[in-house]
């Protein structure tokens, strides 16, 4: 398996972002979200990208996903630069990524139902199996412990932070993703869901589906993922197996994350 070409690879990645974002920047000030990151990942593997607010984790999964454009560098998904691929090649490069957005309140369509949230992608790309799109949300939602009670409830007024991240996994995993790209995907959890819910995505990564899971937090990074990349002002400055960030770690801004987690 190790010569099996790279699901994904990010080469020299850098991302410039011009003009007001924030109110207290000036105009035209610039921020270096990212400034030559590279990674890959193969079939299977997984990939914790670790680094506090502000480090350029959720940049880096836009950058993978083609949402947005790099300034600088590359992204090559099986083998192809996304920026030489026609927009048909991107659609269909990007059905075979689920994505799990940071922030689970603008990511779920609000005045769906949970199962309409969930079936829309299964929907749009197989109209006519909506019955097998049905019963794989429901398989989905009962194995992500979501409350069937809630199942045809308005995302948008009976859903927790917490549930409406869980409903935003399944939508992401309706259509079998080779790659999961997860931005804080256990923010909201309590422990108990938390361990539940990764253990529904170790199934898939055992399948063989590589992830990219994106965290601040050590602990979360090496139950998640074998390896993992220290991202800190959009440079990697440590990278390795996973637990020897959070057991040995080598670099200072490590230590400093390592040493932030509660005592076990
Ligand atoms: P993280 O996900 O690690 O918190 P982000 O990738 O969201 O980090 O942001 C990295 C840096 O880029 C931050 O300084 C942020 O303020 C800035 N940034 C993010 N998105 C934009 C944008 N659309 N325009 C301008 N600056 C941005
Ligand atoms: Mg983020």
């Amino acid at each position: 398996m190790r010569n099996d070409p790279a699901v994904v690879e990010a080469k020299n990645l850098s991302m410039r972002y011009r003009g007001r974002y924030r109110l207290f920047k000036g105009r035209g000030e610039e921020t270096r979200a990212l400034q030559m990151v590279s990674f890959s990942a193969r079939r299977g593997d997984t990939l914790a990208v670790v680094g506090e607010s502000g480090s350029g984790k959720t940049t880096l999964l836009r950058c993978v996903l083609g949402l947005i454009t790099p300034t600088d560098g590359r992204v090559e998904l099986w083998g192809k630069p996304v920026s030489e691929m026609t927009a048909a090649e991107r659609t269909a490069a990007r059905r075979r990524c689920g994505y799990v957005p940071q922030d689970p309140y603008g990511s779920l369509p609000p005045t769906m139902t949970v199962m309409e949230a969930v079936t829309e992608p299964w929907n749009i790309s197989r109209p006519g199996e909506l019955r097998e799109g049905a019963r794989r949300a429901r398989e989905l939602l009962s194995e992500l412990k979501l409350p069937e009670e809630l199942w045809n409830a308005r995302v948008r007024y009976f859903l927790s932070g917490g549930q409406r991240q869980r409903a935003s996994i399944a939508r992401a995993l309706i259509l079998d993703p080779e790659i999961l790209l997860c931005d804080e995907p256990t923010a909201m959890q309590d422990v108990s869901t938390r361990g539940e819910l990764l253990d529904v995505l170790k199934k898939r990564v055992d399948a063989g589906m590589s992830m990219i899971v994106v965290t601040h937090d050590l602990l979360l990074a090496r139950r998640a993922a074998r390896r993992g990349i220290v991202l800190y002002r959009g440079e990697i400055v440590d990278e390795g197996d996973s637990s020897v960030l959070l057991e040995h770690p080598s670099h200072e801004y490590t230590r400093a994350l390592a040493a932030a987690l509660p005592r076990l």
